[in-house]
């Protein structure tokens, strides 16, 4: 490649709001089989919105539901997730004039949720398996109302007090706009795309269906995300990965090239060889056409 070549390869790309760390990474991103979406705030906007509070009375049949989110609100509060930024928004445009208690004590357990100690009571947020982990008997009614939220798109997370199942929130967060007419056309190029979340089955499912995506790995905890990718390239595959979050750090290092989203983190684009400045998964596809472009013109 001749550095001339090269530059305005990249002079091109940024004026595309595509910023290649190094000439390197504009050579070699024409060599991607597999293009690895993280979904929340890559594939959606990331932005999640409280969309439904279901409160189970059968073990504290006088639970109000100000009560239940309070405890909620309390546990989610001091967690940085996008979910629970989304639950406690929910909760304050809800009832405006609920003050949340501080939590006596807090912990963040990736993959699966929070667990909080509020007004003396343990209140645990999250996952099936986080309610597993701690031995919380959950009712088959319940979990079919979680798995029609799921199939609905929306993340659905049950809720725990003092040891009892005491309910569930739900939160919905869209794609972007531009995210199916990205992925249709990464498909016309003729590369795979592939989905991959933390997030459940039938969730992921919803979402993917939605962006045309149709491959997806899904409920992949954040410490097995570079592993996936390891996986494809152990195919023989080159795997550009695309992602916004902390949680997808390990993994853009990994990939053949990473691509953060430049309205994300700044871990994200730090471990990164490619931001995607407009935000979008358009990009994508334009950044692989700019490295083709490039080499034909060099050959
Ligand atoms: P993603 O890959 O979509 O960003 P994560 O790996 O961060 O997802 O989280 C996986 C799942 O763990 C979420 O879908 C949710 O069910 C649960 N979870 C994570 N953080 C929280 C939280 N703060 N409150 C409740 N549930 C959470
Ligand atoms: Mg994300």
């Amino acid at each position: 490649a001749t550095p001339t070549s090269i530059m305005a390869g990249s002079g091109r790309a940024a004026e595309l709001g595509i910023l290649f760390k190094g000439g390197e990474h504009l050579e070699s991103a024409h060599k991607v089989d597999v293009v690895l979406l993280d979904k929340t705030g890559t594939v959606t906007k990331g932005k999640p919105e409280l969309t439904d509070v279901r409160v189970e009375r059968t073990k504290l049949p006088e639970l109000l539901e100000l009560d239940f989110l309070r405890w909620v609100g309390a546990a989610e509060k001091n967690s940085e997730h996008p979910l629970a930024e989304a639950i406690v928004e929910g909760i304050r445009l809800k009832y405006p004039d609920l003050t949340l208690p501080d939590a006596a004590a807090f912990e963040a357990i990736p993959g699966y949720g929070v667990r909080a100690v509020v007004e003396g009571q343990e209140v645990l947020v999250g996952t099936r398996k986080l309610m597993a982990k701690h031995a919380v008997n959950v009712e088959h009614a319940a979990m079919s109302r979680m798995m029609q939220l799921e199939e609905e798109g929306k993340t659905a997370m049950l809720v725990a007090v003092a040891g009892s199942y005491a309910g569930l929130v739900a939160v919905a967060d869209t794609i972007k706009e531009t995210s199916a007419a990205a992925v249709a056309r990464l498909h016309n190029m003729g590369l795979q795309v592939v989905m991959m979340t933390g997030d459940n089955r039938r969730t992921a499912d919803a979402i993917a269906r939605q962006a045309g995506i149709d491959q997806v790995l899904a409920e992949v905890l954040p410490e097995d995300k570079a592993a996936e990718v390891k996986k494809l390239q152990a195919q023989g595959l080159r795997v550009a990965m695309v992602g916004d979050g902390i949680n997808d750090a390990p993994a853009l290092a990994m990939a053949d090239i990473g691509m953060a989203i430049g309205t994300g983190t700044d871990v994200a684009m730090e471990a990164a060889d490619v931001t995607l400045m407009r935000g979008d998964l358009s990009s994508i596809p334009d950044a692989i056409l700019m490295s083709r472009r490039t080499m034909r013109n060099i050959r």
